[in-house]
């Protein structure tokens, strides 16, 4: 080999390596611009959110509408950065809580909390780069991985219809002869319409750090526990607490009123509710409805399960097809606890189907 040859070569070399150094550099650019660009769905007339103060640093963030956003997310401020508790239905959603949160802090978001692996708590997962850590139980990132989250009864039910919303919406304002009635209408189709792109732009995005049963973060002077107390909502739910501020985040786990129980495990969840209680706090920020305080609420979730797992189990027993036990489960007896009851039968019927797989032995 010639000597010209050879400094040909090495030259080749150091350039192909220049070129894999620059690939690399140029990839993990646009990795991070497209975690910064808006996403399609953001096409609404904000706020998306309320943030509710509980205490300093820690806001309840609650959707307003204008932007269909399905779960609430909780915000608690470090020293130096934030932590996210859920990330809504979609890349916009996602995008859009952290628009507005820079209007609440300067601070960078460093870590996002999935409370469980639920579409409505995970989907807006994508929009965060590589510098933000996604934090969930393992059962939920392998859900994710499985294409779970998006392939659900519990997504078809809650998003699936959307298309058919839009036709609805069209129709009416069609008809409309009321112009304040037409205006009102056209809105609430521009809202249905950015959601459906929202959540077309979905790439389920699973957690890129896992636990079992605990992780305890100290960000500065805020201690901040995540933790699993046991199978519920799901086979992976956590709960992020602060002790010092005795606040609890408690995804679907426990919500303001009642919670969907599609891939719920009934018994055990009301074991968890009852481990919740030895943990001590005084506010719940759920993932679903507003703030509350005290315990009361946690009673009266394990009497609503109680009271439909007894049911379930005497209709199967029964050999009453799980749709017509769906149809005839009354849960008016919760009613004091739950005003939304007001008939028998439960929608969607998601839960009586999981009850008769449990007691199929379908789901160990
Ligand atoms: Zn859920």
């Amino acid at each position: 080999m010639t000597k010209s040859r050879l400094l040909v070569l090495a030259l080749l070399a150091a350039l192909g390596a220049g070129w894999v150094v620059f690939g690399v550099a140029a990839s993990a650019q646009s990795a991070e611009s497209t975690a910064s660009q808006r996403p399609p769905g953001t096409n609404y007339q904000g706020p998306a959110f309320s943030f509710n103060k509980i205490t300093d640093g820690v806001y309840h963030a609650v959707g307003t509408g204008k932007l269909v956003v399905m779960s609430n997310a909780t915000i608690i401020e470090g020293d130096h950065d934030v932590l996210v508790v859920d990330s809504h239905v979609s890349p916009g959603g996602a995008w859009a809580l952290r628009e507005e949160l820079k209007a609440v802090t300067p601070k960078p978001i460093r870590y996002v909390v999935n409370s469980h692996y639920h579409f409505d708590h995970s989907h807006g997962n994508q929009i965060y780069g590589s510098n933000v850590e996604i934090i969930g139980h393992e059962f939920a990132r392998q859900m994710i991985l499985a294409g779970k989250s998006h392939d659900s009864r519990a997504r078809e039910f809650f998003v699936g219809g959307i298309p058919n919303t839009i036709k609805t919406l069209e129709g009416r304002a069609a008809a409309a002869t009321d112009e304040k009635e037409r205006a009102l209408l056209q809105n609430q189709l521009a809202i249905q319409r950015n959601h459906l792109e929202g959540t077309h732009a979905v790439k389920p995005t699973a957690p890129t750090l896992t636990l079992t049963s605990l992780v305890t973060l100290h960000r500065g002077g805020r201690e901040i526990r995540i933790m699993h107390l046991g199978r519920g909502h799901t086979a992976g739910d956590v709960i992020v607490y602060l002790p010092t501020e005795r606040i609890v985040v408690t995804g679907d786990l426990l919500v303001e009123h009642t919670s969907y129980m599609g891939d719920a495990f009934f018994t055990e969840w009301i074991d968890t509710i009852e481990a919740l209680k030895n943990v001590e706090f005084d506010t719940v920020l759920p993932g679903h409805g507003q703030a509350f305080t005290g315990k009361a609420k946690l009673d009266h979730w394990q009497m609503y399960l109680r009271d439909f797992w007894n049911q379930a189990q005497k209709f199967h027993k029964d050999g009453v097809p799980w749709e017509e036990a769906a149809r005839q489960v009354d849960l008016r007896g919760n009613a004091p606890n739950y005003p939304g009851i007001r008939a028998a039968g439960i929608t969607p019927n998601h839960g009586m189907l999981r009850a008769y797989e449990i007691l199929d032995g379908k789901v160990r």
